[in-house]
């Protein structure tokens, strides 16, 4: 459907009326009449030439916005990195290692870490959970306050480094509760300096200033330049003892935050466009490779899935072009009900995003189906439904599901999602802000 934005529908208006009050005053005389008609159509002919006009300043191309490109992040990448730490981190730092559930002490990170941190004074926190609860963050508080902690290391995946970026700002909050920084997007002041080592490539949040948290069932997002980690060890090797849903997890993340920062309207950003564009094919080739028995050791695909993950989300591909995050903002709210897996509500409403904004994405559909897809079909449509249909396949191949039904989700499950995006004010998402809660619900529909 195409509809005018307010200020062009007033602009309008006028000539709509004075049509209008010519098709009323018809004279009775047949003269007349041809007068009057043709002055109708005289009308009626500049009607169309103004409305062709305002068509054509509406759809034409909008220019790549101004940006500042700023990620201060030192990325040590390749195998046998983790031991840069005893040099990144400031020799009479004391250091608080925060790490999950205790993996990394079975498949050897562990030990790398403290070999590497053995000339330095360190502590250590673990158990924080996949979403980070804000109740855990403010445990290693206490720790950093008794302590007199100077430096966070966090060892882990987005889960991790995303409650480190929390605790590292958190501890220095001067307000009364640091949750004001997310519920109340207070600004961050300061922050005890913190670095990485990734052990699950996914969030990309190992080099940008984002964060997300949780706190009773509300996951919301935090960001600042003060939370950008000072370094970031990737050795891919470390991925190689993850499990295949951790995998496809990941992968999945990476390629839906690539595209909510490509797949909007075209503002003629080809470095952006073809970064992501690469991106998006290197986790098509390679995402299948890592689930596959015969490839699932290879370090090579590993390191270009760790790689592809980072520069999904280090700012680079998101510069000066418009940006959707519908999906994320929707799923946060069925991860935060449901406790499904992240990347696993992205699999299930991004697809029913692509099929509801089909004409708003259109240009990019075609882009994305013929750069990503290599598809040829000379009807645009469907071309555009074949890329769609592409990306749920892709999806299915990477072992997530694509339909709430796939977990165990009704129709009735979709109103207290909508009630969450509200009370969050949610309600004007994706990059033309016009996705309400009634488009929401279509989404949420379609994805049953
Ligand atoms: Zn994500």
């Amino acid at each position: 459907m195409f509809s005018l934005p307010e200020g062009h529908r007033a602009c309008l208006l006028p000539h709509l009326y004075k049509v209008a009050v010519v098709k009323k005053a018809q004279p009775q005389v047949h003269d007349t009449v041809l007068e009057g008609n043709g002055k109708l159509i005289l009308q009626i002919i500049l009607l169309c030439v103004i409305f062709q006009f305002l068509l054509k300043i509406l759809t034409a191309e909008k220019p790549m916005m101004n940006f500042t490109f700023y990620n201060p992040t030192r990325i040590h990448f390749g195998e046998g990195q983790i031991a840069k730490i005893s040099k990144e981190i400031p020799k009479d730092a004391k250091v608080l290692m925060i790490y999950g559930g205790g993996s990394i002490k079975s498949n050897g990170i562990y030990e790398q870490v403290k070999e590497a941190l053995s000339h330095h004074e360190w502590s250590e926190f673990s158990g924080i959970e996949p979403n980070p609860k804000y109740n855990t963050a403010m445990q290693a508080i206490e720790i950093i306050k008794e302590k007199n902690i100077d430096y966070l290391l966090a060892v882990g995946g987005g889960s991790v480094i995303d409650a480190v970026k929390f605790i590292a700002a958190a501890a220095l909050f001067k307000g009364d509760d640091p949750w004001d920084m997310l519920a109340k997007q207070t600004k961050v002041e300061q922050a005890i300096d913190f670095g990485v080592v990734l052990t699950l490539p996914a969030t990309g949040s190992e080099s940008n200033s984002g964060s997300v948290m949780t706190r009773d069932g509300n996951k919301l997002f935090f960001g600042s330049p003060l939370v950008y980690p000072t370094f970031a060890i990737l050795d891919p090797s470390v991925t190689l003892s993850l499990s295949d849903r951790q995998i496809s997890n990941g992968v999945i993340d990476a390629f839906v935050h690539t595209v909510e920062q490509y797949l909007t309207y075209p503002v003629n950003a080809k470095i952006q466009d073809r970064f992501a564009e690469g991106i998006l094919q290197t986790l098509v080739e390679d995402g299948p490779l890592a689930l596959d028995d015969d490839t699932k050791d290879n370090i090579e695909v590993r390191a270009n899935l760790m790689w592809s993950a980072t520069m999904a989300l280090n700012g680079l591909i998101g510069l000066g072009v418009p940006q959707d995050w519908a999906t994320h903002m929707i799923g946060h709210e069925l991860t935060a009900l449901h406790g499904i897996d992240h990347a696993r509500t992205l699999s299930i409403v991004y697809p029913a995003v692509l099929k509801m904004c089909k004409t708003a994405k259109r240009e990019k559909l075609i882009q994305y189906g013929k750069r990503v897809w290599n598809l040829t079909n000379q009807d645009e449509q469907e071309l555009i439904n074949q890329a769609i249909a592409k990306t749920e396949e892709y999806f299915r191949t990477m072992q997530v599901p694509t339909r709430l039904s796939d977990v165990d989700l009704t129709n009735s499950d979709i109103d207290p999602v909508l009630s969450k995006l509200k009370q969050h004010r949610m309600v004007m998402l994706g990059e033309h802000q016009d996705i309400d809660l009634d488009k929401s619900r279509e989404i949420l529909t379609m994805a049953l």
